[in-house]
């Protein structure tokens, strides 16, 4: 019988969302299904958002809402939004659906306070039993990381755009 396991990608260092989609690869590989939920998204064509289509009836993968940028003047707007993403979320992992369900950069609805945290943590921690919940994101509050069961940091040691090295097409994106 599998457990369903908590897992955080958090820290500065590059490589937590591509970490989560690794996971979920890896996933697939076995015909288990998994529910991709990315929470904010920059203005790039990400090469992930194809390359999961690719894998349609096995990676249900959903990018919430345009605005989830955190640079808007209405933060009650953005707050609507992000509750309203997380009543998405919500819905997806009760369904029961999913061997895996991965929130891609979900740690900075907890960061800004956009949604309550007691709940947030009530939810990933009774998730439907076998059922894996992965989280990503910079700014991890430190009751997740006590609730979660497997806590990766990513390190920042060096990272091109310090030399100067412009964002590439499938390294970044
Ligand atoms: P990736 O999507 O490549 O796995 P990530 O999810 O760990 O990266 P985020 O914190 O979500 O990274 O940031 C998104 C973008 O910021 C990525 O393009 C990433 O390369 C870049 N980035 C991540 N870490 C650093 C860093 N230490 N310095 C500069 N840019 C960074
Ligand atoms: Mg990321």
């Amino acid at each position: 019988m599998s457990k369903g396991l908590l897992i955080v990608f958090t820290g500065n260092g590059k490589g937590k969302t591509t970490a989560a989609l690794g996971m979920a690869m890896r996933a697939a590989g076995h015909g288990l299904k998994v529910c991709f939920i990315q929470f904010i998204k920059g203005g790039w064509h990400y090469g992930e958002l194809d390359a999961v289509k690719r894998f349609a009836g096995l990676i249900d993968l959903h990018v919430m809402g345009k605005g989830f940028t955190w640079k808007s003047d209405n933060i009650e707007e953005d707050a609507r939004l992000a509750r309203e993403a997380w009543d998405f979320a919500r819905t997806m992992i009760a369904s029961g659906l999913y061997h895996t369900v991965v929130l891609d950069e979900f740690t900075y609805l907890l960061h800004y306070g956009m949604i309550a945290l007691d709940p947030c943590l009530d939810t990933l921690t009774n998730h439907p039993s076998g059922q894996h919940i992965v989280v990503t994101g910079r700014y991890a509050p430190e009751r997740l990381l006590d609730a979660a069961d497997l806590v990766t940091e990513m390190h920042a040691v060096k990272h091109p755009l310090t030399s100067g090295i412009k964002a590439q097409p499938g390294i970044e994106f």
